[in-house]
């Protein structure tokens, strides 16, 4: 692939079209795209039809379950996914824990683990932000004191997404106080069912998706520890480089947008469809101008990868998170705007006003997709630390 695709990539698109048409079962399908709640099966149900189907992990190596995929194969999965919509595999599991335990693991931990990473047996959240401890996560105080064989835990995580669903944490725990602090840091996967963690929901907008975990005297075993004591925070930063290459989402805002157009032309304003009226006109033709422009990016920094055959950290990835995160937030909005008043009878994860929709079906879950893109600016690094990376890392300022 350069800024086009190849044959293959084409015949590959053309694969994961019928995949998602014929195995996503119409009910998640449905789901997904009225923005309504997930119950625990949808996820784990549809963990296991990708992984039965070869694409639970088709980046990693063959010889743990994978495909060996291209970043560009990669990068064509998920937008095909994300706009079809399907649910993507689990992130955490499948891009975040997972190939650290590769990169980084004993052959026992690889056998133990990646098995049930993939099939979604074992859950995995991320344990990294603290309460003071987000943008600076190299501050963070959850304390891991070595005794023997185990490692005692105390402390407090925050905004763990999933943890509620998970049974696994991979989590980051300082190891020594008086090193650097980047340099102090260790990588533990944690039992969530370990005596002494209590896990307590935060709801945002009446939505419970992330929550705070305590550790009080948590025995970790030292064989849970991924790699050497102290050299966390460098698998954690291989972690963030190997997700960030997908966080555009452009196949998200895409299938957002082709959803606009087709209800808008079913909603009458002034007894004409939306879809002819010119201010929403020129605002959708505003929008899909920069989501072209934001796909050409990510375009550009997946071949460049393929050319250098490796994924890795790359500043530019943050314009990707920005100009990402601002398109799903824009076409949250715009569907907003074609929802109109009806949007009020919220549904989904915000039950405001329960089973009660009061104008077509479609309408309600628009209104939770739209307060949860609030969110997008901060998760996985906020927008001013966005910023500063491309500040420092791309103009050298
Ligand atoms: C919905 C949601 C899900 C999340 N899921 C997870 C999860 O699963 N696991 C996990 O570990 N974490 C998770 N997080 C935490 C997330 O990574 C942090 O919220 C984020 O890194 C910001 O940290 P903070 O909240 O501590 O804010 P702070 O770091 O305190 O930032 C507060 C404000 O100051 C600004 N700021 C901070 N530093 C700078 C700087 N150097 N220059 C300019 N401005 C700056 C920020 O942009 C922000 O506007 C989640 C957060 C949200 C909202």
């Amino acid at each position: 692939m350069d800024l086009r695709f190849t044959e293959e990539d084409l015949l590959l698109r053309a694969e994961i079209r019928e995949f998602c048409r014929t195995k996503q079962p119409e009910a998640l399908r449905r789901k997904l795209e009225l923005g309504q709640h997930l119950e625990h099966e949808d996820y784990v149900n549809w963990q296991r039809i990708l992984d039965a189907n070869g694409f639970a992990v088709p980046h990693w190596p063959i010889e743990w379950g994978g495909r060996g995929w291209t970043a560009s194969q990669l990068y064509i999965f998920n937008e095909e996914l994300l706009r079809f919509p399907a649910l993507l595999p689990e992130n955490h599991n499948t891009a975040q824990v997972g190939p650290v335990i590769i990169a980084f693991g004993t052959d026992m931990q690889k056998q133990r683990f990646l098995p049930k990473i993939r099939n979604l047996d074992y859950w995995f959240c991320q344990g990294f932000s603290e309460p003071g401890s987000g943008s600076d996560l190299a501050s963070l105080k959850t304390s891991a004191v070595r005794k023997g064989e185990f490692y005692e835990v105390n402390g407090q995580k925050l905004w763990t997404t999933q943890a509620h669903r998970a049974n696994w944490m991979f989590c980051l725990v300082r190891t020594d106080n008086n090193a650097k602090k980047q340099k102090g840091i260790s990588y533990l996967l944690i039992d969530l069912k370990s005596p002494g963690i209590t896990i307590r929901p935060v709801h945002i907008m009446g939505a419970h998706r992330v929550n705070e975990v305590f550790f009080e005297k948590v025995i970790v075993p030292v064989e849970n520890r991924i790699g050497e004591e102290n050299r966390g925070w460098d698998y954690a930063k291989f972690l963030m480089g190997n997700s960030r290459i997908n966080v555009a989402r452009i196949g998200l805002a895409t299938g957002r947008i082709e959803r606009a157009k087709s209800l808008a032309a079913q909603v009458m304003v002034d007894k004409k469809p939306l879809s002819e009226n010119p201010r929403f006109r020129e605002k959708l033709a505003a929008l899909e101008i920069d989501l072209k422009a934001t796909e050409i990016t990510n375009m550009r920094i997946v071949a460049d990868q393929l050319k250098k055959n490796e994924i890795k950290q790359d500043p530019r990835a943050s314009i990707l998170k920005l100009k990402g995160g601002e398109l799903q937030q824009m076409t949250a909005e715009l569907l907003m705007e074609v929802a109109g008043p009806h949007a009020l009878a919220q549904q989904g994860d915000f039950l405001a006003v329960k089973d009660k929709a009061l104008g077509p079906e479609w309408a309600p879950g628009i209104a939770a997709t739209y307060y949860y893109s609030r969110a997008i600016s901060i998760v996985g690094g906020s927008n001013e630390v966005q910023r500063n990376i491309i500040a420092k890392g791309i103009l050298g300022l």
